[in-house]
């Protein structure tokens, strides 16, 4: 595969053998699926010499990508094959949704911050996965328009199995997710459904992050990646506009804010002011963004309240080559002058 050095494709097979063979993890599919996917690609540079370790690792935004081992389990408790189509909430990194769309027929990931979410569009679009779909928002109401679903895997853990995702279940599916209170204490759980009824099992102790509910307008409107990964170039484009439109369970609410921001950094030269323009106009933000002299990037974003904060957790990272120290925000008066969203000089 492109852009995939031998020296990582010797440690993936050497990953694949000792992380999962040796510990009698037999499901064939998925171990194909293990030795074909370039973790590394999915991993933040400063990660990349232990890509292949036995161990979840950071990907920003507190989260982590998770262990080898628990992505093999996960994707193999589903029991999902090429005619199946998966939810997968939580899709982080990319990694468990590249491992999935291997194996089953169509993947829709969803994942509640987008900054990782557009990554790992990124990284899918450049491994050339055209049956993954995302969208960016709270998965735990899982993907309604595209339900039922054969498999539903959870990356994030919650006190329960959210009752959306069990009916978007289909008859004979699988849910797979981890169920538990604190960290550490928490348990993969399996939940089939077999007509009206659900059966749950337990499999083995485990440790996710946890899965954060919004409840706020943007997260309800949700913002989705176009249809496949292979439209690399199209950028973000809404899932308001036709999808969600005919959902009655996700209504409009009008809690606007402006905020004015300045982030330092490595933020200048590093196409931060282009792609600030373009995310805040995929949000539908009114605003501005400029460089200033002493080398931080100023920008006034006005607009519905969940679309500022998603736009300001985007702010926090920037695009792939920014190195963003410090954000500070301050609420402003909204500026009347401002129709789009365009970069100031
Ligand atoms: N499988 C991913 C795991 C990422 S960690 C990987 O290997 O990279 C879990 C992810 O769940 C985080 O990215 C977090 O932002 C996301 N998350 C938490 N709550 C969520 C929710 N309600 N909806 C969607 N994503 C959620």
């Amino acid at each position: 595969m492109s852009g995939d050095g031998s020296r990582f494709a010797v440690r993936r097979l050497r990953m694949v053998e000792e992380q999962l063979v040796h510990r009698g993890f037999r499901d064939d599919d998925v171990l194909a699926a293990m030795r074909a996917v370039p973790r590394h690609l999915f991993v933040p540079e400063s990660a990349l010499a232990d890509a292949y370790a036995d161990s979840p690792l950071p990907i920003g935004l507190g989260q982590t990508i998770s262990q080898p081992y628990m992505v093999a389990l996960m994707t193999s408790l589903l029991e999902v094959d090429a005619r199946s189509r998966v939810l997968e909430v939580g899709s982080g990194s990319g990694y468990q949704t590249a491992v999935l769309a291997e194996v089953v027929g169509e993947v829709f990931a969803v994942e509640r911050l987008a900054p990782l979410a557009e990554r790992a569009r990124a990284t899918l679009a450049r491994l050339g996965y055209d049956n993954v779909h995302q969208a960016i928002g709270d998965g735990a109401r899982g993907w309604h328009e595209q339900a039922p679903f054969q498999g539903i895997l959870v990356a994030a853990a919650a006190d329960g199995v959210p009752p959306e995702l069990l009916a978007q279940l289909a008859d004979g599916g699988r849910l797979v997710m981890p169920v538990g209170g604190g960290r550490g204490d928490q348990v993969l759980t399996v939940v089939e459904r077999d007509g009206d009824a659900l059966k749950e099992r337990h499999d083995t102790r485990c440790r996710f992050v946890p899965l954060v509910r919004d409840a706020g307008p943007e997260e309800r409107r949700r913002a989705a990646l176009g249809g496949a990964a292979e439209d690399a170039d199209a950028g973000w484009t809404s899932l308001g506009g036709e999808d969600a439109r005919g959902d009655s369970t996700y209504p409009e609410e009008a809690d606007m804010k402006s905020v004015d921001v300045r982030v330092s950094g490595r933020v200048q030269g590093v196409y931060y002011r282009a792609t600030a323009r373009r995310e805040g106009a995929l949000r539908g933000l009114r605003g501005w963004v400029r460089n200033e002299p002493d080398g931080s990037v100023r920008l006034h974003l006005e607009g519905d309240a969940g679309a500022v904060d998603a736009m300001l957790d985007w702010c926090r990272v920037g695009p792939p080559a920014a190195e963003v120290s410090r954000l500070t925000v301050e609420d402003a008066p909204a500026d009347d002058t401002v129709h789009g969203f365009e970069v100031r000089y």
